[in-house]
């Protein structure tokens, strides 16, 4: 268990690595503390990664504030001129950042190429939109007054972020954050910093100034309680589990910060019999089993309608089947690892509980012959709305099938959770097209496709899956104020 990061696997070593980054320097923190990353596809530890201790991140706010006017005053097409480089050397270092990504987090190097060129896309997208942050002139209500608003940077900011985006889930973030004027200070996950670290290496390079932003991975506890409680932080945003969103939202509370929480989702994916079976079958895979299974966003439950049940069961099981589970560096590999132990025990324990409730696997089920954290591809068909695997998310590679007859009852029973992030549907129907749009209680929807994320459109939940949004013009207001300016003492 003591080998290292392959570095001969990057064309530019100096992305890896494995200190914290603050005030514009890399620093191995205060406290000598060191965390293990471990790739999850061999066990094997590929780096040892600096720790925060609360003297570094109280620096890297210190640093932050001092940073946030002169960043902030910059005129937009200069910000925009300096994304637009990070931007560029993202996207010129795909390959190695791809690597690092795979290496960290399992997931196949494929789909790591095109997290990163995903992430890119909210600097590039942002690079231009901090040029369009405008405000109003409102018609008056008094002679010799003028009245205006202003969008200006809230501030400091924050983001804590998960493992299983370990890269896009920082550029979402710090893309319209830095571009509205706001320094960042970016608590990636304990399991994947180094995506986090060497995308500040690239934030150096491309110019952007010393203390705008940070990197501190560090114990999650201790970091977030600084962050949150901390009056300098103006904005915190948020993307992980719903349980520990609420607590960063009571935190927040202390010092009325602005929050964007994007949390877990329970997403329904609904075929109904009028569907197209090809794209129903090509959505349903590309919703559930990107990233083994570990996306925000995957299809948790498959809704089928009775008439075309046993044809879409027939074609999935075709196609899980033929997934190639493997190290996410082998050629043509299509599922990873998952992340841990722990994520291994939840999907055995959803599988459990729903066979003991007279579900039947009819593919995969068990651990993969290839050993550390590899799961079977599964299919479970016969689910039904109480069972475990439908009402918590599996953020596994399980295709959870349910069976309904009616419309009504398959909206019901996919707005029947407290979580509202992603649904999909599959119909040829126009008008059910708009009324099951407009009836299901998610953020996000996605009609005859699987695949919804682009940097342009606005994503997030409603209920217990989170506040704001991020992507699209919407997303930049999560780090602006809307200032009102009265003008008074016009008149001639
Ligand atoms: P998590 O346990 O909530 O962790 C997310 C981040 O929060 C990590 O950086 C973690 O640090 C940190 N954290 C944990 N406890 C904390 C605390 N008490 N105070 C401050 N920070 C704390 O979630 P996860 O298991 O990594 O990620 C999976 C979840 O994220 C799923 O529910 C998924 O649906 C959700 N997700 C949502 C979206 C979306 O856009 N809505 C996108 C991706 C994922 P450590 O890693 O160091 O523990």
């Amino acid at each position: 268990m003591d080998s290292r990061f392959d570095r001969s696997l990057l064309r530019d070593a100096d992305l890896l690595r494995e200190d914290l980054f603050i005030d514009g320097a890399w620093t191995p923190g205060s406290g000598g503390e060191r965390t293990e990353v471990v790739d999850p596809a061999t066990g094997v530890v590929i780096a040892r990664m600096a720790s925060a201790a609360a003297a570094d991140v109280e620096r890297a706010i210190t640093t932050a504030d001092a940073a946030a006017p002169a960043w902030g005053r910059l005129p937009a097409p200069a910000r925009s001129r300096i994304l637009r480089r990070w931007y560029d050397l993202i996207v010129e270092h795909a390959d190695d950042l791809a690597t690092i990504l795979t290496a960290e987090q399992g997931k196949p190097f494929a789909e790591a190429r095109g997290e990163i060129l995903y992430g890119a896309g909210f600097v590039e997208w942002y690079a231009e939109e901090c040029k369009r942050t405008y405000g109003d002139v409102i018609p008056t209500n008094v002679e010799g007054r003028r009245l205006l608003t202003l969008r200006q940077p809230v501030g400091v900011t924050a983001a804590i972020t998960p493992w299983n985006f370990p890269s896009a889930m920082i550029l979402r973030k710090a893309g319209p954050a830095l571009a509205a004027g706001c320094p960042m200070i970016i608590k990636p996950a304990e399991e994947t910093p180094l995506s986090a670290t060497a995308l500040a290496e690239l934030a150096v390079r491309a110019g952007i100034p010393r203390g705008v932003l940070s990197v501190v991975p560090g114990p999650p506890v201790l970091v977030g309680e600084i962050l949150t409680s901390h009056a300098a932080v103006r904005a915190l945003s948020f993307t992980g589990s719903t349980e520990v969103g609420k607590l960063l939202m009571a935190q927040s509370a202390r010092t009325v910060k602005k929050v964007a929480l994007e949390l877990g989702g329970n997403a329904p994916l609904i075929v109904f019999d009028d569907a197209d079976l090809d794209a129903a079958v090509a959505g349903a895979m590309a919703s559930k089993f990107r990233n083994a299974g570990q996306t925000c966003v995957c299809a948790n439950r498959l809704l089928v309608q009775s008439g075309i049940h046993d044809a879409f069961v027939k074609r999935l099981q075709v196609a899980i089947e033929a997934l190639t589970v493997g190290n996410g560096f082998e050629e043509g590999s299509e599922q990873g690892p998952l992340i841990s132990e722990a994520a291994i025990e939840k999907v055995q324990r959803h599988i459990g509980d729903a066979v003991e409730g007279g579900a039947s696997v009819l593919s995969g089920g068990r651990r993969h012959s290839l050993g550390q954290t590899f799961f079977e591809p599964t299919l479970l068909i016969g689910v039904h709305r109480d069972m475990l695997v439908a009402n918590e998310e599996t953020f596994g590679p399980v295709a959870a099938v349910l069976k309904f007859e009616t419309e009504d009852e398959a909206v019901d029973v996919a707005n029947d959770t407290p979580f509202g992030l992603a649904a999909y549907f599959f119909t040829t129907d126009l008008g059910r097209m708009w009324r099951v749009g407009e009836n299901l209680e998610f953020g996000v929807v996605g009609v005859n496709t699987g695949l919804i994320s682009y940097e342009g459109a606005p994503f997030g939940g409603v209920k217990e899956s989170g506040v704001g949004r991020e992507g699209s013009r919407h997303g930049i207001d999560e780090f602006t104020e809307l200032k009102y300016l009265c003008v008074d003492g016009l008149a001639g």
